[in-house]
């Protein structure tokens, strides 16, 4: 039996930020998680201020990252339904709240690397296995692996995912759907510049985002319905950038070069307790949103971030009162963003007269009204709160 002060369960971007944070604190930490080395997931994530200041505290921002990412300058909002009152186009500039960009554009597969090699510098121990089950005492939290380990500690951080076995484990359940919806992920060249800006064009089956990379380059988020969503996964690159320049209307220019694309079927899930029996929920383990308003790895690291904080001062790590924190910390912060995004998704889906005149008129004050954008835009980039608060990009 290997003891340690903090197990972490999976190296996604969520736990593997975990590991660094706590480790920089100075505890004992061990990462469970088979590493496949595999970077083909062809995702990009954009992420805001209080996220650049968790990977700062890692040593990730500006020095390693930054100048392969692109920044965020302006997000626009396009009523693409052809409802029949559609909503004015909405453009959101950092400008305006006196910032340079509301986050940088990171590829997943740029992203998850440079975390897994900031654990091993930070002296992160690392089982390259999964976690197969995990029991709670009452002072410690025994792991065991697939390759037959028994891993030891006050506290685990469960990592691992929307499946989580963790969960599980905690005993913890969770409120969880789908959405009769599918994304299809990719990227492209464009003849056009971007000019740092993204677009989320607001269809009748869910937004198509297209988000800036370095050059003349996007990254693609198309949700459809289920079927359509795998006619398109079927067609020829030619085929597809043809769809993509329809979908884009022509403001990117020319579109070629197809990246590798994969699809995500679209679910919604919230634990019931985001901490329990000496076992902390962070990323996906705790909630799962549709890639709306680029919500999702950002709660992440502020679940990383709350969880690292609250252990960096704890006498015992597992205790429940801290777990009683670190759950309404995050509670309050995860709910009502993940309501936002539902019901902004679900009032494109539903074709239900009342939602779509309330969708419009909510975009029309947003369009007409400074302080509101301003308030809007604020609330959408998460300021620092909690622990995350304390880090600078
Ligand atoms: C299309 C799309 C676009 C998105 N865009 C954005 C965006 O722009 N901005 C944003 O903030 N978010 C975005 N998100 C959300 C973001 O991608 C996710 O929140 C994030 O990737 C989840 O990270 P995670 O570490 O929680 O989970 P995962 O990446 O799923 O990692 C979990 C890890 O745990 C491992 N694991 C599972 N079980 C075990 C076990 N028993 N033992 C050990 N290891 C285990 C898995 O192998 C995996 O490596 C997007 C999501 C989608 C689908």
């Amino acid at each position: 039996m290997v003891e340690y002060d903090v197990i972490v369960v999976g190296a996604g971007p969520a736990g593997l930020a975990a590991a660094c944070l706590i480790a920089a604190d100075g505890r004992r930490v061990c990462l469970v998680a088979k590493q496949s080395g595999d970077v083909s997931d062809p995702r990009t994530v954009a992420l805001m201020m209080p996220s650049l200041g968790v990977l700062s505290r890692i040593g990730l921002w500006p020095e390693v990252l930054k100048s392969q990412t692109e920044p965020l300058r302006r997000l626009r909002l396009v009523d693409d339904t052809g409802a029949a009152l559609v909503a004015p186009t909405i453009t959101f500039d950092a400008a305006e709240l006196g910032a340079e960009a509301f986050g940088w554009n990171f590829p997943l597969g740029l992203l998850v690397p440079a975390l897994l090699a900031r654990t091993r510098e930070l002296g992160v121990c690392h089982v390259n296995s999964d976690a197969i089950s995990a029991r709670s005492g009452p002072d410690h939290v025994t792991v065991k692996t697939s390759n037959g380990m028994l891993v030891q500690a006050s506290v685990v951080i469960a990592a691992d995912g929307r499946g989580s076995l963790l969960r599980e484990a905690a005993s913890i359940r969770t409120n969880s759907w789908t959405y009769d919806q599918a994304a299809v992920v990719t990227s492209f060249a464009h003849s056009g510049p971007h000019d740092g800006m993204s677009t989320e064009y607001h269809k009748r089956a869910g937004p198509f985002t297209t988000v800036p990379m370095p050059g003349l380059r996007s990254a693609l988020v198309w949700m459809e319905r289920p079927a359509r969503a795998a006619e398109l996964m079927a067609l020829s690159n030619r085929d597809l950038a043809t769809e993509i320049q329809i979908g884009t209307h022509g403001s990117l220019g020319r579109i070629a070069d197809i990246g590798p694309r994969r699809l995500f079927p679209m679910t919604g899930l919230v634990a019931r307790s985001f901490a329990k029996n000496r076992i902390v929920l962070i990323g996906e383990a705790a909630h799962v949103v549709p890639p709306i308003g680029a919500q999702g790895l950002n709660m992440s690291f502020r679940d990383a971030a709350d969880a690292a904080g609250l252990i960096a001062s704890a006498n015992d790590p597992g205790a429940a009162s801290l777990l009683a924190d670190y759950d309404a910390m995050r509670r309050r912060d995860v709910q009502p963003r993940q309501q936002v995004i539902d019901l902004m998704n679900r009032s494109l889906l539903s074709g239900f007269l009342p939602l779509e005149v309330g969708r419009a008129a909510g975009l029309t004050l947003l369009a007409q009204f400074g302080p509101l954008r301003r308030a809007a835009m604020r609330y959408g980039l998460a300021e620092a709160s909690g622990y995350s608060a304390a880090y600078q990009p």
